[in-house]
């Protein structure tokens, strides 16, 4: 994607599993905005903390920098009259509200940019990444490297035990694996000692 939209004001869908470049292909685009001399703005979600608060960070070490939200509606509040490019990080953690506001903003005729897991750690839809992925002009499908067998990955493996089914984390507590490595049911093969802190995976 150049960085003109050929679009009078767009939304672009970057989505794929984690570590699959969504955040690098985001700063990318940015950057090319950036060069263009387009003034943008970036937003992510505050449950998103888990390198730093003003930066969004790849796992590649690449960062730009941001402002944290507490929800989309505060995105509208924030976009400036002279803003031409928005970048939205982890668009999954946000409410099915960052649809109305994408196309608010791209019907003003800014080009919207939103990267976010399309599937989640069950390998379901990651709402509201679907209904985003239906409206958009451009979707962008990423893919990692699948951990068990070094094919293409397109999910999301959840390697540690947790009952909640949001669990910010990285390398610690997530893998990308592809369709045939993946286990949605990973969780419901362990159990937990909790005497010994142990979890043991039956076969
Ligand atoms: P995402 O935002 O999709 O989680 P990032 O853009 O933050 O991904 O990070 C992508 C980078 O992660 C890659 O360039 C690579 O350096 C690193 N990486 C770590 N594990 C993997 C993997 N299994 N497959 C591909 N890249 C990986
Ligand atoms: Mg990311």
């Amino acid at each position: 994607m150049s960085s003109h939209s050929p679009w009078n004001g767009s939304i672009e869908v970057v989505v794929g599993s984690m570590f699959s470049g969504k955040t690098e292909e985001l700063i990318r685009r940015m950057k090319r905005a950036l060069i263009a001399r387009q003034r943008v703005q970036i937003f992510k979600p505050k449950i998103d903390n888990r390198y730093s608060e003003e930066n969004i960070h790849s796992h590649s070490d690449q960062k730009i920098q941001a402002m944290v939200v507490d929800s989309v509606a505060d995105i509208l509040k924030l976009v400036k009259d002279t803003t031409r490019v928005v970048g939205i990080d982890e668009g999954q953690f946000f409410g099915p509200e960052i649809v109305d506001v994408a196309q608010i903003l791209a019907n003003r005729g800014i080009r919207v940019i939103v990267a976010g897991l399309d599937t989640d750690w069950k390998g379901e839809p990651f709402h509201p990444m679907p209904e985003l992925m239906a409206v958009a002009e451009s979707v962008t499908k990423q893919h990692a490297v699948c951990m068990s067998c070094g094919g293409v990955a397109s999910r999301t493996q959840r390697t540690v035990r947790s009952s909640e089914s949001v669990l910010v984390g990285a390398a610690d507590s997530y893998e990308a694996r592809c369709r045939q490595c993946f286990d949605p049911h990973f969780e419901e093969q362990m159990t937990f000692n909790p005497r010994t802190n142990d979890v043991q995976t039956s076969v």
